[in-house]
């Protein structure tokens, strides 16, 4: 079981759009994979077609311990993949979390008795540097970055970067940064291409081979419920994220010939 926590502190930078498609890619190449929502805001559970407001119980239980994992997740209606749901509950989590012991490692100890039953867990980070996004980066092997190539990004990412090394040195000797995703990219714009040569020649081969298009089919299919690569498979975003699944399971095999 690998498991990815794709974060960002910055709100907007696609995410959630990025852990929904490449879930729904994973799976359509037969992947066992579950899709953790770690954001109050419940993006990625409703861009799965599973309805927050008519959760059972969701991740908040599961953090608290009140409910099993096997008890609040649910099914992706559209996708093959599981989902392990949020809603506006799991902004409580937060305070209700600071006098317990080992806050941090809450989603790590719950995704452990699950360990044979998925390939890839994914977990969406909420836009911050919280003890949500604390309790992914403590679950996971690893980070997948999005990023927008602006004249900003670079600097945003200095202070993930440091966070991912503090939990790396003191809480998840595990963690490392798997790959920076560049996402709603525009060919034609030059700044954006002049910030993507800056990041692989800062960053190699930690930068992802695919580039992900600004395509507006991704943002419609939300709206329906439905993964992007599911919603209209033939678009640019769609095929973009359908190649991110296959390199990221080219990584993942890369890694066990070198075991
Ligand atoms: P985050 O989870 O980091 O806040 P989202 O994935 O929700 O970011 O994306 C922010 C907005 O940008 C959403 O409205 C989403 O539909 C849109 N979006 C994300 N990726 C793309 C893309 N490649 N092309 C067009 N729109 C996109
Ligand atoms: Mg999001």
């Amino acid at each position: 079981m690998h498991i990815f926590a794709i974060a960002n502190q910055k709100g907007g930078v696609g995410k959630t759009t990025t852990a929904v498609n490449l879930a729904a890619g994973l799976a359509a190449h037969g992947k066992r994979t579950l899709l953790v929502d770690l954001d109050p805001q419940g993006n990625a559970t409703m861009g799965c077609g599973v309805d927050k407001r008519s959760l059972k119980s969701s991740v908040y239980q599961v953090l608290l311990q009140l409910a099993s994992l096997d008890h609040a997740r649910v099914q992706s209606p559209s996708g093959k993949f599981d989902v392990l749901p949020a809603n506006r509950d799991l902004a409580g989590a937060e305070v209700e979390m600071v006098d317990l012991e080992l806050r941090e490692m809450r989603l790590k100890t719950a995704l452990a008795a699950h360990q044979e039953e998925y390939d890839f867990v994914l977990i969406d980070c909420p836009p911050s540097l919280s003890m949500l996004t604390l309790n992914g980066l403590c679950a996971a092997h690893g980070v997948i970055i999005p990023m927008q190539c602006e004249y900003y990004a670079l600097e945003g990412l200095s202070d993930l970067v440091n966070t991912i090394k503090k939990v790396h040195a003191h809480l998840n000797r595990d963690l490392k940064i798997i790959g920076l995703l560049r996402v709603m990219f525009d060919p034609r714009n030059t700044l954006s291409n002049q910030v993507s040569a800056q990041l692989e020649e800062h960053f190699g081969d930690k930068v992802f081979k695919t580039l992900v298009p600004r395509n507006v089919r991704l943002a419609e299919a939300p709206s329906y419920g439905v993964p992007g690569v599911l919603f209209d498979k033939s678009a640019k975003g769609a095929q973009a994220y359908l190649a991110f699944a296959e390199e990221m399971i080219e990584r993942v095999n890369s890694w066990k010939e070198k075991l």
